[in-house]
């Protein structure tokens, strides 16, 4: 048996999207279990779009999921270059002895009958589709015209017949050749289009196994049919399905959705472990039960044959929790930094950071640890913390308003705090001395000094919330609660 090789080919547009994402991953997946290879192959011809930064997204991505390509354009290998913007003249041999067998066929029809065609099988209902008229001209006449400076584009010549292919995860699907256009492989200035570059390249690479979205489907049977006229060995097809946006509506799309994109998910910094493991669930299963999985896991259980056939929605709550669970088993101490990090970046705090604030931002790194589902939440969670005042919610101020002792509550208790705070238990026993000292229940107490402290109504336990702030913003934001809370209704 010749050894595994599957290839990733994603086109660099500027984003990855997530299903590319997936189709990555299952290619990883198989070249990892099988010991075969996994080749990195960039899909960029289109100069416009094809930008070094559109390639630096797809690197970056593949090196957040921990999917490292064994030969690709960084890597290199015996089978480059991997970009097909470099691969012209390896195309342009395939190209001339497809021309002399007569696979391909000049095509010299002008952009204004092409043109009319489509309008007249639009009227008349019919799919649109190349009439093969050049068929007609003779070898002859081909080479005096292309003598006399007519410059044609090339065109498969579909034999008659049909083509099946037995796709890895769909089955059996059979497509009749007159159903199958003559479409334009190598245009007017010599270069190949899509679908026969992708033919030369997935042979010259020598990949066994082509794992993609199910959107090349239809590619997939004029693929064949070159791989055949070239008599070369045709690989193993496996075509996925296409990925939903979350509530099952058509295709997930960066337009609608920002989800579409690995960056978001990148961005938000999901425990990458978690998302390969949520990723691998979308179209695939081990069993009925199993979700949660290690990466090694994964490449173990990993099968073609478990790949779903219908469409699969994106869910994003199952994400979330699963990479909820992955951080919470963290150690605190690998949390930190991540956290730090997110707080730096979004300007919450500066570098290099005063041994207070390295406090400040372990407490907040401590008290938040729990319920973290992406280590990017740091920044929303701590908002609060970092604003001269904390904005008010409003069941916040509800609560502080709630009770007309509220105002002399929270003012006395500011004036019982020492500085620096003793520890939370400290905190806890002496607020709870206090409440007794007054005759009010501890929830009393709890829900307005919350709302004073932290403008919210969840958090973290209360006195750490207070020790994340100190003594002296502990006993500012107290005052101002007050305030507010013997304020007149707005
Ligand atoms: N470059 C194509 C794309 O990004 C993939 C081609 C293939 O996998 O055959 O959709």
């Amino acid at each position: 048996m010749k050894p595994v090789r599957v290839r990733f080919a994603p086109s660099p547009t500027g984003y990855l999207h997530v299903g590319g994402a997936r189709t990555a991953l299952f290619n990883w997946f198989y070249a990892r279990q099988q010991g075969g290879s996994f080749v990195l192959r960039m899909e960029d011809t289109d100069a416009a779009r094809n930008t070094d930064a559109a390639r630096q997204t797809i690197f970056e991505g593949l090196r957040w999921l921990g999917l490292d390509p064994d030969e690709g354009p960084e890597q290199g290998g015996l089978f480059g270059p991997y970009s097909q913007s470099e691969r012209q003249p390896i195309y342009a041999a395939t190209i001339a002895e497809l021309k002399a067998s007569g696979v391909l066929y000049p095509c010299f029809c002008p952009r204004e009958r092409l043109a009319s065609l489509r309008t007249t099988q639009e009227a008349t209902r019919q799919p649109f589709r190349y009439d093969r008229a050049c068929r007609a001209v003779s070898a002859a006449d081909a080479a005096s015209r292309i003598a006399a400076g007519e410059v044609p584009a090339w065109r498969l010549r579909v034999p008659e017949g049909k083509t099946v292919l037995d796709d890895l995860v769909r089955g059996e699907i059979t497509v009749e050749h007159a159903d199958i256009e003559d479409i334009i492989l190598v245009r007017g200035d010599g270069t190949p289009i899509y679908n026969l570059a992708v033919v030369i390249d997935d042979h010259s690479m020598g990949i066994t196994h082509v794992l993609r979205g199910e959107d090349h489907l239809t590619n997939c049977f004029k693929q064949i049919i070159i791989f055949k006229a070239m008599g070369w060995e045709v690989p193993r097809y496996g075509h996925l399905p296409l990925i939903l946006g979350p509530a099952g509506e058509g295709k997930l799309s960066k337009r609608k959705h920002p989800e579409a994109a690995l960056e978001h998910y990148q961005a938000r910094d999901y425990h990458p472990e978690a998302f390969i493991n949520w990723l691998a669930l979308i179209g695939w299963s081990f069993d009925d039960k199993t979700e949660l999985m290690t990466r090694a896991e994964l490449v173990e259980r990993f099968s073609i044959g478990r790949i779903n056939k219908s469409g699969a929605r994106l869910n994003i709550e199952k994400l979330a929790s699963i990479s909820g669970d992955y951080i919470r088993r963290m150690p605190l101490a690998e949390v930190l930094p991540r956290v730090r990090q997110h707080l730096v970046k979004a300007g919450l705090v500066a570098e290099p950071l005063s041994a207070a604030a390295e406090a400040q931002v372990a407490a907040i790194a401590a008290a938040e640890h729990e319920r973290l589902k992406a280590f990017g939440d740091i920044v929303e969670f701590s908002r609060w913390v970092f604003a001269a005042q904390p904005t008010m919610e409003e069941k916040a101020l509800k609560n502080l308003k709630k009770d007309a002792a509220n105002a002399a509550m929270l003012r006395d208790w500011a004036a019982t705090l020492a500085d620096p705070l003793p520890l939370t238990a400290d905190m806890e026993a002496a607020a709870r001395e206090f409440c007794t000292a007054r005759g009010i229940g501890f929830g009393v107490f709890v829900h307005p000094v919350r709302a004073a402290l932290t403008g919210r109504t969840a958090g973290p336990p209360l006195f750490d919330c207070a020790r994340i702030l100190g003594a002296v913003r502990c006993r500012e934001r107290l005052l101002r609660g007050a305030d507010l809370a013997a304020s007149e209704p707005a």
